[in-house]
């Protein structure tokens, strides 16, 4: 499949942007870059594709900012700078984005964010409103308030948690290398570009290894792109690695440029779904009467008529098992009351929601929040 198709069928599209695209050497931002870059984009949008970038340069702007020059800097200094740097980083981003009418809005995440079940469903409620409302997040990590052992410390892996986040079907490392060679281009004149990965195996990391690993200005060189992509494919997202110092990065490899596309294991949904089936703790249970078991059963979203009882203490978004009548576990969902509305609104027909506790948020567990038993391997 070409890499065309990729980026074409994709409904949602990350684009992470290395410091090395976005910052000049003079240490100022690359707004040339940025204007052509945001043309690029503004084609995806037109084609109805939505769009978020995850972009590095906090660290280096601010360093221009408070005139650290070019030293190494110490923890403390680079979450400085990344302070400094940060509204600098999204003032180009706006004046990139604004001429073609798109709002841009920042979006600062930490490891946390992206590995705590409530953290990372609100940050996912976040994103899910800025996209539709049409604005283009433009994602960090929030170096500021990381130290060394608990941040990502990386974007791109810290974009292919993005991917994950919002069920993107593509991400694009855009990076100062064409993709992945089968040995280092600099060293070996046989070294040859692969196009297409379809399965990460210990081979293709291995090419990722030793001199090809420090490929790349920034933080990161081929060995994190290759996690990455790995994190992405877990999450039914295609991974595309590029070039991204070419004029119009997104448009070149649709028409062919050199890249490589390391295919997805899954769908997003199915992913979504295995992460729902596969929590550790649910924070509660919902038991239903043996219609509303059965719909479940088809796919259908749990709603609060067909529940009889609501055990345990949990907060809306939180993941609650759904017992059978015989209290066998027949799925488990992402609930959209909290306990106590749940309690109260267990049994009323969805018209009597708003009468009973001033508000509806629809069914109880909706049918894309629901994994079912048989299908996620859920382990009890
Ligand atoms: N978050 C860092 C910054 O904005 C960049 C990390 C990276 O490039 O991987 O400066």
């Amino acid at each position: 499949m070409p890499v065309l198709n990729e980026l074409g069928a994709a409904r949602r599209i990350v684009i992470k942007v290395g410091s090395a695209l976005l910052v000049g050497p003079d240490g100022a931002a690359h707004g040339a870059w940025l204007a052509d870059f945001a043309a690029d984009l503004a084609r995806l949008r037109a084609r109805g594709q939505q769009v978020l970038v995850v972009s590095s340069g906090a660290v280096a702007l601010g360093r221009r900012r408070l005139g650290l020059g070019k030293r190494a800097l110490s923890l403390p200094e680079k979450q400085a700078a990344a302070a400094a740097g940060q509204s600098a980083l999204m003032r180009a981003w706006e004046e990139a984005l604004g001429p073609h009418g798109f709002a841009c809005a920042q979006v600062l995440l930490t490891r946390d964010d992206t590995e705590t079940r409530r953290r990372w469903l609100n940050a996912r409620a976040t994103v899910e409103t800025l996209l539709s409302l049409g604005v283009i997040p433009v994602v960090n990590e929030n170096d500021t308030v990381v130290t060394e052992e608990i941040r990502v410390g990386d974007n791109d892996r810290l974009s292919a948690r993005v991917a994950q986040l919002v069920g993107a079907e593509a991400l694009v490392l855009l990076s100062d290398v064409e993709g992945l060679y089968t040995a280092d281009p600099r060293r070996d004149p046989t070294a040859t570009l692969i196009p297409r990965v379809a399965r990460l195996t210990p081979q293709i990391e291995a090419m990722a290894g030793g001199a090809n690993a420090a490929a790349g200005v920034g933080t990161g060189g081929m060995a994190t792109k290759l996690e990455a992509a790995r994190i992405a494919s877990q999450a039914g997202c295609a991974t595309v690695i590029t070039l991204g110092t070419r004029s119009g990065p997104l448009a070149a490899i649709e028409a062919g440029a050199p890249a490589t596309v390391i295919e997805p294991a899954t769908t997003p949904r199915a992913a979504y779904k295995a992460w729902i089936g596969g929590s550790l703790s649910p924070a509660g249970a919902l038991t239903v009467d043996a219609g509303a078991a059965a719909a479940v059963a088809r796919g259908k979203s749990l709603l609060a008529a067909g529940v009889r009882s609501v055990d345990g203490r949990f907060d809306k978004g939180e993941c609650v098992r759904v017992l059978d009548p015989d209290g066998r576990e027949i799925a488990r969902g992402l609930v959209r009351y909290e306990s106590g509305h749940a309690a109260r609104i267990c049994g009323l027909k969805s018209a009597a929601i708003e009468a009973a506790i001033g508000y509806t948020s629809g069914p109880l567990v909706h049918a894309d929040d629901l994994a079912l038993a048989a299908h996620a391997a859920i382990s009890g």
